[in-house]
């Protein structure tokens, strides 16, 4: 069970008021809220345990690189990876998925290969692929989407052939709100012998992720999505396709020997770390890791796909409602248009009552023409967030259509 109004107290952003309203924030899928917790460790750390890691034999440096490998150690643990060389720190998902676009097409894509990818993809996991793509020839096809809002599993099926050398895909789409099916998706593709990457942005934050359960081969999450600081985040990959892989960046911490005529490469995750790491994003990840736990990603799971529920009937009682996605199995995102009003006066409209939702193609914009629209509005929900929270948002969208 979620005690809600407990949990709210843990946040101080959510006592605050603008434009002399209560806050409704309903953008968790851009970024969530931080409890006083990983505030603190923030702060503490710079207070009392600030040195540059691995690099040091004095104290600090030590305590400091002791903390952000315990932190590696509970992202392993938290994402129920094999071992801790399987966790790279990065500055989130679109570095994630930079770093094994690049690495990976380096070491195994090449003219007449095809990676394949959804129509439900953020921009993160479309652009990266196509920058590597006109390096390397591949060719990046497209999994369709259903008018539901699902993939389309037989087209899916249908694409996998022997050219097929990858597929990435989101867990959870940040439009819609699908969760995808990517343990039949990973199944497919391994029973072909290709591996998986996928996107876990929106899913990580939300429901229970183990990658070995799942047999994913990489996954990608955003450190700030899941309550902790902005500017870190992880590639889990297997261990056998990342010592094939060659490093992202050169620099320190990365090499085991340099010199002028060759540089080798330090162990696995070392390889791809390349510069001083944001250990201290590292170590408030942790704490936020441990604060979810401490609510429980079923409770949590539950709580939010009530709130989702709750907040889908409402909002289909409202004349003119348009909801963008309807899968069968769904996260708490959700986007809408109201009759013709237009998103960004929705939103704009919305924010001086206090309500605080996004606006436009959320960098998806392939799958705005998918349903040959600009944009949506998004509301998505945490489970700070409250029935009465969604009553606000749809007194809110009644109030705008009326006047329009
Ligand atoms: N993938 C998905 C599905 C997302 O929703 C987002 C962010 O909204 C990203 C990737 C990119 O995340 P970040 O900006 O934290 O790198």
């Amino acid at each position: 069970m979620i005690d809600v109004e407990r949990i709210r107290r843990d946040f101080p952003i959510l006592g605050r008021e603008v434009y002399g309203k209560p806050l409704v924030y309903l953008d968790n899928a851009a970024t969530t809220q931080k409890p006083q917790c990983v505030i603190d460790a923030i702060s503490e750390a710079y207070c009392n345990e600030n040195a540059n890691v691995h690099r040091g034999i004095h104290f600090l440096s030590q305590q400091a690189t002791d903390m952000m490998e315990s932190a590696r150690d509970k992202v392993r643990q938290f994402i129920g990876a094999g071992s801790t060389e399987e966790i790279i720190f990065t500055r989130g998902t679109t570095e994630s998925i930079n770093l094994l676009a690049s690495s990976f097409a380096q070491a195994f894509l090449r003219e007449g290969d095809e990676v394949l990818i959804s129509g439900m993809e953020h921009h993160s996991n479309i652009v990266p692929w196509q920058i590597q793509a006109q390096r390397y020839g591949f060719r990046i096809r497209i999994i369709p989407v259903t008018d539901l809002g699902e993939l389309d599993m037989d087209a899916f099926k249908a694409l996998l052939n022997p050219k097929t050398k990858l597929v990435s895909i989101t867990h959870v789409s940040n439009v819609l709100g699908t969760v995808n099916p990517v343990l039949e998706i990973i199944s497919q593709a391994h029973s072909h012998g290709i591996p998986v990457a996928v996107d876990g942005a929106q899913s990580v934050p939300h429901i229970k992720v183990n990658v070995q359960e799942l047999g994913a081969d990489f996954y990608a999450f955003s450190g700030h999505k899941i309550y902790g600081p902005t500017g870190i985040g992880v590639l889990y990959g297997r261990k056998g396709l990342l010592e094939k892989m060659p490093p992202y960046q050169g620099g320190g911490e990365m090499i085991k020997k340099v010199t002028f005529e060759k540089t080798t490469y330090n162990e696995l995750p070392y390889k791809f770390e390349a510069g001083t790491p944001d250990y201290i994003g590292s170590i408030a990840l942790a704490i936020a890791l441990d604060y979810v736990q401490g609510i429980g990603m079923d409770a949590i799971a539950g709580y939010e796909n009530e709130l989702c529920k709750y907040a889908i009937d409402r909002l289909n009682d409202i004349p003119g409602m348009r909801i963008i996605g309807n899968a069968s199995d769904r996260s708490a995102v959700i986007s809408f248009l109201v009759g013709d009003i237009h998103p960004s006066d929705m939103g704009t409209l919305l924010d001086r009552l206090g309500i605080a939702v996004r606006t436009g193609h959320h960098c998806a914009e392939p799958l705005m023409d998918r349903y040959g629209i600009l944009g949506t509005v998004r509301a998505s929900f945490s489970f700070y967030n409250t029935k009465a929270e969604v009553d606000a948002l749809v007194a809110g969208i009644e109030r705008v259509r009326l006047m329009f």
